[in-house]
Order: structure tokens, then sequence, then C-alpha cells
């Protein structure tokens, strides 16, 4: 299996990053990235040390390889990738959204379905195929983008002042298509191995430049990578700021540049009605953002840990008022994980056979996510006060034995935790609840899967009204004008 340090080293390949006006030479040497993507080694690390825990057997080679790139086909088996896809979380408290088992997941639900791929032409049934195993037996990491870029959310691509805004096919070759335009937003694509490109949004007749699913490497020609302001950039040490100095996977708009993309990398070619299907009729959707809340609930633990040992620390721990507080954060963090479970025991099997969580609790608490998440955040805020503010400006205040002394004398907890573990427990919280990290986090868990009134929508189609409208109507029976 690939090793952390083969992931370091395939880094340095000409990808085209640009940060404050200037091209990024290496990413692993890089400021904006060295923590992440050693944050990243360190888990491919992992998958070798707990591979019994986080791999499987492929059936192809014989070798272990991440569950995220499994088909479930047994309830057992999605125990397995949940359990798997837990300890990959917990190797940064769930910060990786879009950590190599994401999008992974989302191309194993498609190579479930080689045949919902090969409808409109065989060739593209075995490139899903084909391209799945490759990525499996290399354990490559893939980012995706499949939004267009914001500009107006009323028109579609073809309706844009510039037909080449939005990524879609620019030319054709006999040998595969020349790909124009921008799409967001690629977290993680800085880091990545591959861009996979779609369109999630709902596209009409005319589009069909755009109705594409592919993957690119992420240092093809012409791909160019324009993150956001990196939150590691400019910071004093991990010890100030030590979420976002190894946690930052970047969110980039991508621009493909006249990028070629042979033909047996497409696995949609100019098809609007499959380009959105390929989501639904495949389970890829559902094993995506199940691994999605798998990795949620680890950052919701985290979140109430964070909040128990604070409270600990200030001595309000046992306040009422605090022990509700805590309770009410508990309740939270105990729906995400509770509709994690209730989705996996009472999983269904689909009708290529394969074991999926049952929509209607994955889908119900995504549709909830983004008032939880903020609502968790705001909990934490509330028991911190002006606590993570209290804190020195850097860790040299630590360190200049004059100030030291200061801060060993003043700051204190009601439980003894020292100085210093206090000063590091408040730079955590703030990192999570108040800096521009914490912002980009809880954007991110507002619309990591969609906008939150597409989220809701998706609990709406899957909850499945059956059972409710039943007990409307039978108790609607049960009286009449003449009771
Ligand atoms: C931190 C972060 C990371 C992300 N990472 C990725 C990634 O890795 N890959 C990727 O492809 N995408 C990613 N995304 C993009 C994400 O998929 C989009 O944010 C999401 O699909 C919503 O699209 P949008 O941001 O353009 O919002 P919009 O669609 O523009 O919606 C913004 C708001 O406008 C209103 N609105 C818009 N359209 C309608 C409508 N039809 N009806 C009613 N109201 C409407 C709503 O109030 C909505 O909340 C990420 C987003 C964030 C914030």
């Amino acid at each position: 299996m690939r090793t952390g340090k083969e992931y370091l080293n395939s880094l340095d390949d000409g990808r085209e990053i640009y940060i404050e006006g200037k091209r990024v030479e290496n990413v692993v040497t890089h400021q904006a990235f060295s923590g992440v993507t050693q944050s990243v080694a360190n888990l491919y690390d992992k998958y070798i040390e707990q591979k019994d825990e986080m791999t499987f057997t492929s059936p192809d080679s014989g070798e272990s390889v991440p569950v995220s790139h499994m088909v479930p086909r047994s309830k057992e088996e999605l125990i397995h990738r949940r359990k798997g896809l837990s300890i990959s979380a917990d190797n940064t408290f769930g910060h990786l959204g879009r950590s190599p088992d994401h999008v992974a997941s989302f191309i194993a639900g498609f190579a479930s379905d080689p045949d919902f791929f090969a409808e409109s032409d065989p060739k593209f049934g075995e490139n899903i195929t084909r391209f799945h195993k490759k990525i499996r037996e290399e354990n490559s990491y893939l980012s995706y983008v499949i939004i267009p870029p914001q500009i107006d959310r009323t028109k579609t691509a073809q309706e844009l002042a510039d037909s080449h805004l939005a990524a879609g096919i620019y030319k054709e070759r006999d040998d595969g298509l020349v790909i124009r335009g921008a799409q967001m937003l690629g977290t993680a694509s800085t880091i990545a191995d591959y861009i996979f490109l779609t369109c999630m949004t709902p596209l009409k007749p005319g589009d069909e430049a755009y109705a594409v699913s592919l993957v690119v490497p992420v240092n093809a020609k012409g791909v160019k990578l324009y993150p956001r302001r990196c939150y590691a950039m400019g910071q004093p040490s991990v010890f100030d700021y030590p979420l976002s100095t190894r946690f930052d996977e970047t969110d980039s708009l991508v621009i493909f540049n006249d990028v070629f993309v042979p033909w047996e990398d497409v696995f949609v070619y100019r098809d609007i009605k499959k380009v959105r299907e390929q989501f639904f009729r495949t389970p890829a959707h559902i094993l995506g953002n199940n691994q999605a809340q798998i990795r949620l609930v680890t950052k919701s633990k985290f979140l109430l840990g964070l909040a128990k040992k604070l409270t600990e620390t200030n001595g309000i721990d046992k306040l009422p008022p605090v022990m509700g507080q805590l309770g009410e954060l508990a309740s939270l963090v105990s729906i995400v994980e509770g509709m994690l479970l209730a989705s996996e025991a009472t999983a269904i099997t689909n009708p290529k056979g394969v074991v999926i969580p049952n929509p209607r609790f994955l889908y119900g608490v995504m549709g909830l996510q983004a008032e939880l998440y903020p609502r968790m955040i705001n909990i934490i805020r509330e028991l911190a006060g002006g606590g993570p503010l209290q804190v020195p400006s850097s860790v040299f205040e630590l360190q200049n034995e004059e100030t030291a002394a200061d801060m060993n004398h003043y700051i204190r907890s009601a439980n003894g935790t020292s100085a210093k573990d206090k000063i590091k427990l408040f730079k955590v919280i703030w990192e999570l609840t108040g800096s521009e990290f914490a912002g980009r986090h809880q954007q991110y868990e507002m619309f990591y899967a969609g906008a939150p009134f597409v989220a809701r929508n998706y609990s709406f189609m899957n909850y499945g009204f059956e059972e409710a409208l039943e007990l409307v109507d039978q108790c609607l029976e049960g009286f009449d004008v003449s009771s």
C-alpha cells in the first residue's frame, strides 16, 4: 500500500497553483500545505498500521486496500467500512472533509453499477470499472468539482455571457475531449492526485457540452488552481493555530484551460439526464455522504469533548445550567451518531446487490445539518466566554522567562490544569469557534452537500411518506360526521 512518504514524494509533479499572485513551487514545502500534506501522509501510514480495521482485501489483486474503495455487499461489510472510515476521520478529528476517503466512496458507488454508464456506450461502463480498480490498487487521492462557478444562479451554463465560463467540452478529438472553463469548489484539489469533474446542478437542453463526468490528474496540462486564503500561512506556530496549520485542506476555484482528457477517463458524455442520475441511480451519493456523516460524528464528538474539558477547566461543569448546555450538546451529537447507526441498522440492498445505508436516516440528518452544526458551535462559544481571548498572543510568551512567569501565575484552572495546557485547549477552541478556519468550517458543514435548501430536499425525496400518511388515513377513517 502507498506509504505517507510516497504520497508526499508524488506531489512534486508540476501542478499549477497560485497563491498571492505567485506560482507554488512544491506543495509539500509551501507553508500553506506542508502541515495538511503531512496529516494526509500520516493517514496513508495509518492505513498500513491499522490494516485489519481500515482495509479490506481487493477482489482483484488480493492486496489490502482502504475501505473507502469498498462496494459493501453485506451488513458486515458496511459495518467494517464504517469502522475503518471512523478511524480515518479520528486521524484529523474530523477536519478533513475531503480526505482521500470521500471522493473514493463516490467512485466505489459509481463502479458498483457499470451498466448505468454503459447504457450510452459500453466503453463508459468499462472506463468507470477500470478507473475504480486503478485508484483502489494505487490508493489514489481524488477531489471533485461538481458545481459551476457562482455567476448567476438563475442561468444554466449555456446562458452565461461566455459559453466557456462553466467547465465543459470546448473541442472534441478522436482520442478525447478538450475541456475549457471553471468549476467550484475544489476542496483538497491542491493536495490530491485527481480531480473528478462533473456538473451536479440541474442542466437543460442546450447544456449538453457541460453534461460530462470525467477525471483529470491535478497536474494535467492546463489545470490551474486558485485557492482561497490558506489559513496555515503566516501563523507563528502550530501551538498557536493547532488546527489550521495541520488540517486546512484548502478550497480552490479550478480552471480548465483547454485540458485534454482521453476517452478512457470519461464516464458520462453529453448526457443531461445521466450526469445528474449518476449520483442517484447508483449508490454514489449515498456512499459518499455516508462517509461524510461518519466523519461528522468524529468531529461532533470532538466538539463535545472540548466543551466538557473547558467546563471542567473553568470549574463550571457542575453548575445546573451548564450541565443543561452540555446535555443539549450531547443530544445534538447523539442525533448525528444515532442517525448514522440507524441508517446502517436498517440498511437496504439495492438491485445490484450493494448494501447501502438507509437513505431515510442518512438524508434525514443531512437536512438538519445546517442548523445542528452552528448550534453546536454556539453552545461552545457560550460556554467559553472570553476564555479563548484571554490567551497570550503566541507561544513565545511561554518561552520568554519573564512573560512565562506571568502566564504560569495568572492563567490557572479550577481543576489544576497548567497554564500551558489551558492555553492549548483554548487555542483549539478558538480555532473551531472564532477563527477564519472556524468560519470556513461552519460554511463547509452547511454547504458541502449542497445549499441547505438542497439538503432538506434530499430529506423530502428520500423519507418515504407512506407510513406517515397511512397513520393519518387510519385516524381520519376512525371518525365521521356521524361519530
Ligand atoms: C467550504 C466549502 C467546501 C466545498 N467543497 C466542495 C468540493 O470539494 N467540491 C464541490 O464540487 N463543491 C464544493 N463546495 C461547493 C458546494 O457544493 C456548494 O457550496 C453548494 O453546492 C451550494 O452552491 P453555491 O455555494 O453556489 O450556493 P448557491 O447555489 O449559489 O446558493 C446560495 C444560496 O442562494 C439561495 N439559492 C440559490 N439557488 C436557489 C434556488 N434555486 N432556490 C432557492 N434558493 C436558492 C439559497 O439561499 C442558497 O443557500 C464547497 C462549498 C464550501 C462552502
